[in-house]
């Protein structure tokens, strides 16, 4: 592997540690084990690693509290206990949000809570007009260094569980999702190919979100910058099961294909993780879920990024790869 000592700069990236105080258990389907308690010593070694690389900044991919907090009254326990991990390094952590943080907290109380990192972006930054997005909406860019511009979107901004049942986008959201979905549970996926996207742990992107997102990549392309991206949900069908990408997918990628400053596309969610790279040359990285990760191991990755590539160095279940830019 290429010198890391002479990368232009670093990160890392986690995802789905979903702590709770509570026994192991599993996923929805049985066929996961769920390290709950567990999953916060993970983390803290994931911090320390990064604390001694010496990462310039670090993604937290959503979902980094469990649902099962809510019934047991501990969400801000189990917030505090994640958190109080993350500060024990100087290093800027950024926090993209996932249906489990909704399973725990209103879109409002989010906004107001150590999770809305959004306030980061301005340094080492030139904010420029693309900034501009509804207050309602956490997605935000930033650049991490000289040429180089990340994007944390909102994959649950139209959706059933990211707003408030009063709201237009939820009753936009749920019409979209009975179309597709005749399932009584919502949560229960339509039997069907990519249909079953189709459920009430996605989401998906606004057209408002989009419009951002495409003024963003355009300044990005007039400045050559390299863009990554950072979202809950996945994109791209060959990165993940079917069953966790997002609902307007293809409405992302074709954004996505229109820019050449796009690089890097980073998700969480599927647990499993996932990888492709698309025709365009763009990488779509699911990362491994912290969750389902056995305590004698881990999965997080810190990624070096060069001026030609970027090298993703994994930990545990999580690969190594060479990322050449398109
Ligand atoms: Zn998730």
């Amino acid at each position: 592997m290429e010198d890391r000592a002479r990368a232009l700069f670093s990160f890392g990236i986690i995802a789905d540690v979903q702590f709770a105080d509570i026994d192991d258990g599993t996923n929805y389907r049985k066929t996961r084990r769920r390290f709950y308690r567990n999953s916060v010593a993970l983390l803290r070694d994931a911090v320390r690693h990064w604390e001694e690389t010496r990462v310039n900044c670090v993604i937290q991919l959503g979902d980094a509290i469990d649902g099962h907090n809510k019934s047991r009254d501990a969400s801000e326990q189990a917030l505090d206990t994640v958190m109080a991990e993350f500060e024990k390094s100087s290093v800027d952590v950024h926090h993209v949000w996932g249906n489990h943080e909704f399973y725990n907290f209103s879109r409002e109380t989010l906004m107001a809570s150590p999770l809305n990192s959004a306030g980061k972006a301005g340094a080492g930054s030139d904010r420029a007009e693309s900034d501009l997005i509804a207050d309602d909406i956490y997605a935000y860019e930033f650049s991490p260094a000289p040429r180089f511009r990340f994007v944390l979107l909102d994959a649950y901004d139209a959706s059933v569980i990211g707003r408030d049942a009063s709201s237009e986008k939820h009753q936009q959201a749920m019409k979209l999702l009975q179309k597709h979905n005749s399932n009584a549970d919502l949560n229960t996926p339509p039997v069907c190919g990519l249909e079953q996207r189709f459920v009430k742990f996605n989401g998906g992107f606004s057209a408002e979100q989009l419009q951002w997102l495409d003024r963003v990549l355009t300044l990005a392309d007039q400045r050559q910058e390299r863009v990554t991206l950072f979202s809950h949900l996945p994109v791209h069908p060959d990165a993940t099961d079917p069953i966790c990408l997002a609902w307007n997918y293809d409405e992302l990628l074709s954004i996505l294909r229109a820019h050449k400053s796009v690089a890097i596309f980073i998700s969480g969610h599927d647990h499993d993780g996932g990888f492709c790279t698309d025709a365009s040359g763009v990488h779509h990285i699911t990362l491994e879920g912290v969750i389902e990760t056995h305590p004698d191991t881990n999965a997080f990755a810190t990624v070096y990024v060069y001026e030609d590539q970027m090298l993703l160095k994994g930990n545990g279940r999580t690969a190594d790869r060479v990322l050449k830019y398109p």
